[in-house]
């Protein structure tokens, strides 16, 4: 496939690069979602009194694309994205999209910027599936008309210098998400409450910030947009899903290769701060980040540390193993791949 020259693809960063083609679909007054297809990548146009604009009424995906070692273009576990979405939707008051609707269209997407997928050891293509409420609303109420876009772009490693270990921090003075309210959904409003909090922490030399729970602070949520986990005595554990942490399928994947390819025994329950300190390794999962290790926790102005070993690391064998399976290096035991069709 040719490549496009514009492109830096040996230094593919975490950056919207413009591809082709966006899709479109659209919801009205025939009360059913309608495919509108391709066109191409550019600005939409909106009502200022969108319900997206004035009351973030909008959800999103992010999955990737991968062009495997097999020299074919394949989705990793695109169902779960597509379930994930219609379940956020159905939060946000939004008219929920079919799975089968869901996959056609980021196929569709996909198939048309197939020579914007970066080569296998060079990064994916990422999908960004969003779907917003774009009819006028003054009150607060859902809007009547709906916009469901996926726009795809290439990246490479989230982290500008590659794979490191990262200085995470626990946060006391913000909360990402109320058990009872949104967390759970990959809402948009999610995410602005944890721009100011992260600028902060960058500002003092951090990479990561971790959530406490609202409800108590003694235990973890998640970072920004990636769960953790901790290792300890051979027992891989993560924070349940109690209504604020968002269900990463990249936690779920771990969670399935430590326990029927690594045969580690894993844990979903409360992680309290005490474990996460004392923990052997820690490391955040997403499909941005993939499993990315942490190398220490900051609390209260103090600094805990884990052991930077990497090549001898569980949090390596966990990577390996999730890469493998993506990049069809390895056989997929849990039927997650999918090609491009
Ligand atoms: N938590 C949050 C808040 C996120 O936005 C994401 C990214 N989708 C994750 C966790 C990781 O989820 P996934 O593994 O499905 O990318």
């Amino acid at each position: 496939m040719i490549k496009n020259k514009k492109i830096d693809w040996d230094n593919l960063g975490f950056n919207v690069i413009e591809t082709r083609s966006m899709y479109e679909a659209t919801f009205n007054s025939s009360g059913k979602w309608e495919s509108r297809g391709l066109k191409p990548y550019g600005n939409i146009s909106l009502s200022p009194a969108s319900a997206v604009l004035n009351y973030g009424q909008g959800v999103f995906e992010g999955t990737k694309s991968f062009m495997s070692s097999k020299g074919q273009a394949v989705f990793f576990r695109l169902k779960d994205n597509a379930r994930r979405f219609a379940a956020s939707s159905k939060r946000l008051c939004i008219p929920e999209i079919s799975t089968d609707f869901f996959i056609d269209a980021v196929n569709e997407v996909v198939k048309d910027n197939l020579d914007y997928i970066p080569d296998n050891d060079k990064g994916s293509l990422y999908i960004r599936p969003l779907v917003l409420g774009t009819g006028p609303m003054l009150g607060v109420k859902p809007a009547k008309t709906y916009t469901f876009l996926i726009f795809v772009t290439p990246v490479g490693s989230y982290f500008k210098s590659g794979l490191k270990y990262l200085d995470a921090v626990i946060t006391k003075k913000y909360h990402r998400a109320a058990i009872k309210s949104i967390g759970s959904a990959k809402a948009i409003g999610n995410y602005s409450g944890t721009l100011l909090p992260y600028k902060e922490i960058v500002e003092k030399g951090f990479d990561e910030i971790i959530f406490l729970n609202s409800s108590n602070e003694d235990i973890l949520d998640e970072a920004r947009s990636a769960n953790i986990f901790i290792i300890k005595d051979n027992i891989l554990k993560t924070p349940a899903l109690q209504g604020s942490i968002l269900p990463g399928i990249t936690r779920d994947s771990v969670l399935k290769i430590a326990d029927g390819m690594l045969d580690l025994d894993i844990e979903e329950g409360d992680v309290t701060i005490d474990e996460l300190l004392n923990a052997d390794e820690v490391f955040f999962t997403g499909t941005a980040v993939v499993v990315a290790p942490v190398g220490s926790v900051s609390l209260d102005s103090r600094k805990y540390k884990y052991r930077r070993d990497f090549e001898n690391s569980l949090t390596k064998q966990i990577r390996d193993s999730l890469l493998d399976i993506q990049n069809e290096k390895t056989k997929d035991p849990f039927d997650w791949i999918t090609k491009v069709k």
